[in-house]
C-alpha cells in the first residue's frame, strides 16, 4: 500500500527530472551540432515515453486488481492506491436477515459492489427485525413466507431458511411444508439469551431434530456456548449427524482465550457436520467483534487455519427499513466483513472515534483495524467451497 504510493510519487519526480534533463541537453546541443540535437530530442521522447507507459501500466494494474470494488470517476486510481480493493471471489453470504421485500434491492446493489453473489436469508421474529421491544412469537411465519417468496423470485441469489419457535403447535408439519416450498434449512434462535424459553433438548423439539438429521436439512442455530453449551452437547449426542451452523463462533468471540472458545472447538473436532460463520452481529456488536479479531489475530488465524472446511462467510447486519441502513451503509458493512478476512490492515468508519459504535477507550481516530490477511486457499473455502457443499447452486 505505502510502497505503491511512493512508487507513483517517484514516477512523477522521475519524469519531471527527465524532462528538465532533456531540456538542458537539447539547449546545449542546439549551439553545437544539429546531430547532437536530434539525439538529445530522441532521448527526451524515449525517456518521456517510458515514464508515461510505466505510469499507465502501474495505474491499470492497480485499478484492475481492485475488482470487484469497481470504483469509477475522478480519483478512482488514487483510491485504489489507498485501498487495494477486494479479492475476486464468488462470495456466498451465509447469514443475513431481511425484514421486507422492499428492503432487498438496496442490499443486492451493495452486494454487486462487493462481489457477493448469493445470500442465505434466515427468517426471523419481530424482535430481530423490529427491535427488542417486539415479541419472539410474532412474525416468524410471515417472515418465513416472505423469504421463501424472495427465493422463488431469485433462486440464483437467495438461499431461504425458515424459522420456528420451539413449542408452537404443528411445528413439524410447518417445517415440512416450508421444505416442500423450497426452504433449504431451518433457523433457530433458542440458544440466544433473549429468545431462550426452554432447554435446547426439550421433548417438543426432538422430532424436529430427528427430521433434520434424517433429511440432511441444515440448521442455523444461534447457540451461546457459554450459557447453553451443555444443553447443545446433549442434542448432538442424540443426533450426531445433524448439520448445524452455529454463528458467531458460538458467541465465544468476546473471549477468544476463554474456556468456551476451546469447548466450541472440541465440539467441532467431535462432530464433522458442525459449522460456524464469520458474522458477529449488527453495529456495536460488529465493531466489537472486529476489535477482538484485531487484538487477537494469532488466535483467530489459528482457528481459520484449523477449521477452514467448517467456516462460512456471514454478515448478520439485519437488512431493514431503518433510515441508517442505506445502500452505502450496507456496502460499508459488507466491505468490512470481507476486509477483516482479506487484509492485514483496513479502515472501518464505525470503529472510528466519534462513531456511535466506536470501542470505548480505544484511541482510534481513523477506525483502523488489523485483519487476518488469510491465504487465498482459506478464503476460497470460507467464501465459496463450504457453502457450495451445503447449498449447491440450483
Ligand atoms: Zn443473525
Amino acid at each position: 500500500m505505502g510502497r505503491g504510493k511512493n512508487t507513483s510519487l517517484m514516477l512523477g519526480e522521475e519524469s519531471k527530472n527527465a524532462v528538465e534533463e532533456a531540456e538542458v541537453i537539447s539547449t546545449g546541443a542546439r549551439s553545437k551540432a544539429s546531430r547532437r540535437e536530434t539525439l538529445a530530442n530522441s532521448t527526451f521522447y524515449v525517456v518521456l515515453l517510458v515514464a508515461v507507459s510505466n505510469f499507465v501500466t502501474y495505474t491499470v494494474t492497480k485499478v484492475s486488481s481492485a475488482r470487484p470494488a469497481k470504483f469509477t470517476g475522478p480519483g478512482a486510481a488514487a483510491l485504489a492506491v489507498v485501498d487495494p480493493g477486494l479479492k475476486e471471489f464468488h462470495v456466498v453470504n451465509a447469514h443475513e436477515h431481511l425484514y421486507k421485500r422492499s428492503h432487498l434491492d438496496k442490499y443486492l446493489k451493495a452486494c454487486k459492489a462487493t462481489g457477493i453473489e448469493r445470500t442465505l436469508f434466515v427468517a426471523s421474529s419481530a424482535r430481530t427485525l423490529m427491535g427488542s421491544g417486539f415479541g419472539i412469537a410474532e412474525y416468524n411465519e410471515k417472515n418465513s413466507r416472505d423469504i421463501l417468496n424472495a427465493a422463488k423470485e431469485m433462486p440464483e441469489r437467495i438461499i431461504p431458511f425458515c424459522t420456528l419457535r420451539p413449542g408452537d403447535p404443528g411445528n413439524l408439519e410447518k417445517l415440512k411444508a416450508y421444505v416442500a416450498e423450497g426452504a433449504k434449512g431451518l433457523k433457530l434462535y433458542s440458544g440466544h439469551a433473549q429468545f431462550y424459553e426452554k432447554p435446547l433438548d426439550t421433548e417438543e423439539m426432538l422430532p424436529i431434530y430427528a427430521y433434520c438429521e434424517e433429511s440432511g436439512l441444515p440448521i442455523c442455530w444461534h447457540v451461546n456456548m457459554r450459557l447453553y453449551g451443555k444443553e447443545f452437547r446433549r442434542v448432538m449426542a442424540r443426533f450426531p449427524e445433524l448439520t448445524v451452523i452455529i454463528p458467531h463462533f458460538g458467541v465465544t468471540f468476546y473471549n477468544p482465550k476463554g474456556r468456551s472458545f476451546r469447548a466450541f472447538q472440541e465440539l467441532l473436532d467431535t462432530y464433522p457436520n458442525l459449522y460456524t460463520d464469520t458474522s458477529f452481529g449488527t453495529r456495536g456488536i460488529l465493531v466489537n467483534g472486529l476489535g477482538m479479531v484485531s487484538r487477537h489475530r494469532d488466535v483467530f488465524r489459528a482457528f481459520f487455519e484449523k477449521y477452514s472446511d467448517r467456516i462460512l462467510f456471514g454478515t448478520d447486519m439485519v437488512v431493514t427499513g431503518n433510515p441508517e441502513k442505506t445502500e452505502g451503509w450496507i456496502e460499508a458493512v459488507l466491505r468490512a466483513c470481507r476486509d477483516v478476512l482479506e487484509k492485514d490492515t483496513y479502515y472501518f468508519y464505525m470503529a472510528a472515534r466519534g462513531s456511535n459504535y466506536a470501542l470505548r477507550g480505544w484511541p482510534n481516530p481513523y477506525g483502523m483495524l488489523r485483519g487476518l490477511a488469510l491465504e487465498d486457499e482459506i478464503l476460497q473455502k470460507v467464501y465459496e467451497t463450504n457453502a457450495a457443499r451445503l447449498f449447491p447452486a440450483e
